[in-house]
């Protein structure tokens, strides 16, 4: 995964530095804290994120379990691992089912983030688990947005609920409300329902995708975030958690070159767990998100 290639390097140069010493003094710690907070800053972690992560990174490290540690090193190695997986949530937080089928999920998040090809994938990995999604499109805004979920939905093997084609534009609440009960009445025990997105946040937007949850009571609202667009990531998802309070988080597009800084803020910043991964546009490149792969991963 190149996500973190430039943030992965460093911070690997950075405690390799570290191993061709014994006992390690206050400075040989300070200055490895300095250069992990220069390596996140410069990957466009938050700065908030980043204060709290060295600050806990450089008190363990000048603490006694590397003071009395065989391998001091190792050992702050072992910590940054640590810290790395607590920021990313520590446990990985499953999807939460409904106790009465249906399963709602609705996805949210800015256009071009990723959610109607979310929708696909998620749909084709519950659809390998035996589960019977309907995918419903209340993206009415984007001209080609039905169709495009009707392509993704095909390809997952999945059915889809839209308004008719040349109905006008139609009323995104009603369509999710309708095809919520759709899939009660019919016996789906999943649906997921993709949102229109805006380039960047605005009122409306929000005033929608608000009036389609509470229309619709989802058990999980998964707020869709392209982990590329850096320093824009924390304002975009605080903007999301007050205007629809998303319960959980998909990154999206982990497989590209950028900072991908937003991928080890979100968890902080909004304090809502990040529950998949997307790496890729094709429908098999998504898994659940696993913290203490993920901080193995920036660590290799
Ligand atoms: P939406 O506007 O939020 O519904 O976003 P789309 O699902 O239409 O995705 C926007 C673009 O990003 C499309 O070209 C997708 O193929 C692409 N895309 C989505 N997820 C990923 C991903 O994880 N990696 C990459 N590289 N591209 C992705």
């Amino acid at each position: 995964m190149a996500t973190f290639g430039n943030l992965s390097a460093r911070l690997t140069d950075t405690l390799k530095n570290l191993r061709s010493k014994g006992k390690l003094s206050a400075s040989d710690v300070d200055s490895t804290v300095r250069e992990i907070r220069r390596a996140l800053l410069e990957a466009d972690v938050a700065l908030d994120v980043v204060k709290e992560f060295t600050a806990k990174v450089r008190e363990r490290a000048l603490g006694d379990e590397v003071n009395q540690a065989l391998n001091p090193a190792q050992q702050v190695v072992q910590i940054v691992n640590e810290e790395l997986v607590a920021i990313l949530g520590g446990e990985q937080r499953r999807l939460q089912f409904a106790k009465n089928p249906p399963t709602v999920i609705m996805l949210a998040g800015l256009q071009g983030a990723g959610k109607t090809t979310l929708a696909g994938k998620l749909a084709k990995w519950l659809r390998d688990q035996g589960h019977t999604p309907l995918l419903v499109a209340c993206d009415l805004q984007r001209p080609n947005a039905v169709t495009q979920l009707g392509v993704v939905a095909e390809q997952a093997g999945a059915e889809i609920f839209a308004p008719e084609p040349g109905n006008g534009v139609g009323d995104p609440v009603q369509v999710a409300k309708r095809g919520v009960a759709e899939a009660r009445s019919k016996h789906y025990d999943f649906v997921i329902i993709d949102t229109a997105g805006r380039l960047g946040v605005d009122a409306e937007l929000m005033r929608q995708a608000s009036d389609i949850r509470k229309a619709t009571d989802p058990d999980e609202v998964l707020f869709v975030i392209d982990a590329m667009i850096g320093q824009d990531a924390v304002a975009t998802a605080q903007a999301f958690q007050e205007g629809v309070d998303f319960t959980g988080v998909v990154l999206t597009k982990l497989d590209g070159d950028a900072r991908g800084g937003a991928a080890l803020s979100i968890r902080s910043v909004t304090g809502r767990p990040i529950l998949f991964a997307s790496t890729g546009e094709g429908l098999k490149d998504f898994e659940p998100f696993h913290p203490d792969r993920m901080a193995s991963r920036i660590l290799d």
